[in-house]
């Protein structure tokens, strides 16, 4: 074990945070192709070495200067004197004992927590990604919520968490969704510049299919997202089949209701030919009833979308998951919808990084 690893719990590494002098650089993970080459330029530099180091940062994923073996070593230490890499600090890695579920706890220059979480599947490996630290839509069963709205991500801290997860995970992540901390679409312009870096076809290329960005339903920006015909898929937090249950579990429900809601998701898919997903958060007493599988299928079956029933995972307050056979009986009623429903068990619940239970902190 060296000096830069303490093994804390068994599945625990701690890393401890390094010098803040270093930190005080721009980070130039975040940073646009046009962007880089720019800085390179007013260095003095070709506009051909911008796009070399462009590629070393989201195709090579390199953590050090000294790394970029084709750009010479004059243009490394330019670099190295303005920049560093990352934007992030790793801080607590920890692997679930249950699931191939691992979550990552990340740092910001100025202290502030994030979360990252990737899950391991036969087919998809998928990180779910923060946008915020903390979360001002205050959805009444979320951990996130507790914490408050501390700040927006910016483009880097957004992407910097597939950059640094994908460099220490040991399978090639397949999907990304914007589902961690925070709400995206509250943070509308850095999400999509993130996502699109993410998929940039001289980075990280991944492909515009496999990206989700998740929101708890901003009305308006559902329809901007439609309107600029972006290529990524939309899901939508949905989690109650009727206005009233919803505002009591969603306050965003009161300036952006469930009429407008299913509109603007109609628009999406009308615009994009993509069918929504709606996320349904199965809580018992609040939502499970036979009653609520039919007025859910009433106010989702009317165009095309998708299903996601997600049993909730419990962080130790008001809400409960329901028992098994109560899920069994809501799911019995989905049947014959004209709509395709999945199960999403949430993995990683040990380690409180199941959808939901992200609170950026270190005690999982
Ligand atoms: S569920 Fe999502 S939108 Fe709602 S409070 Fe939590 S993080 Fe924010």
């Amino acid at each position: 074990m060296g000096d830069h690893l303490q093994v804390h719990l068994k599945n625990e590494k701690f890393i401890p945070m390094k010098n803040a002098q270093k930190i005080e650089k721009v980070p130039l993970v975040g940073q646009s192709l046009e962007k880089i080459i720019l800085n390179v330029q007013e260095m003095g530099f070709p506009k051909f070495r911008g796009k070399q180091i462009f590629q070393w940062l989201y195709q090579h994923r390199v953590n050090d200067f000294s790394d970029m073996k084709n750009v010479p070593n004059a243009i490394r230490e330019k670099c190295g004197e303005s920049f560093n890499i990352h934007p992030l600090e790793l801080k607590l890695h920890t692997q679930s004992n249950q699931e191939p579920t691992e979550k990552f706890l990340f740092t910001l220059k100025r202290g502030e927590n994030i979360e990252s979480v990737l899950m391991k599947d036969r087919k998809r490996n998928t990180i779910c990604i923060s946008t915020q630290v903390g979360c001002a839509v205050d959805c009444d069963f979320c951990a996130t919520a507790k914490m408050g709205f501390q700040k927006n991500l910016t483009v880097g801290e957004i992407v910097d968490q597939f950059i640094q997860v994908q460099n220490l995970a040991t399978i090639p992540i397949t999907n990304i969704v914007f589902m961690g901390m925070g709400e995206p679409f509250l943070n509308y312009k850095n999400v999509i510049s993130a996502a699109d870096l993410l998929n940039h076809p001289e980075g990280t290329q991944m492909g515009a299919r496999r990206i989700t960005i998740s929101t708890a339903g901003v009305v308006s920006k559902i329809k901007q997202f439609a309107e600029e015909k972006h290529k990524y898929k939309l899901a939508i937090s949905l989690n109650a089949s009727n206005e009233s249950v919803r505002k009591e579990i969603m306050p965003i429900t009161k300036t952006h209701g469930l009429n407008a809601l299913m509109e603007a998701a109609d628009i999406y898919y009308q615009s994009s030919g993509r069918f929504p997903t709606f996320e349904y958060v199965l809580m018992e007493g609040i939502n499970d009833s036979l009653r609520d599988a039919h007025d859910l299928t009433r106010l989702i079956g009317r165009q095309p979308c998708k299903l996601n029933v997600i049993p909730y995972n419990e962080i130790g307050g008001y809400y409960k998951r329901p028992s098994d056979d109560k899920i069994k009986s809501f799911l019995s009623q989905l049947k014959n919808v004209p709509f395709q429903v999945t199960v999403r068990w949430s993995r990683g619940t040990d380690i409180k990084a199941g959808c939901g239970q992200l609170a950026a902190s270190s005690d999982s």
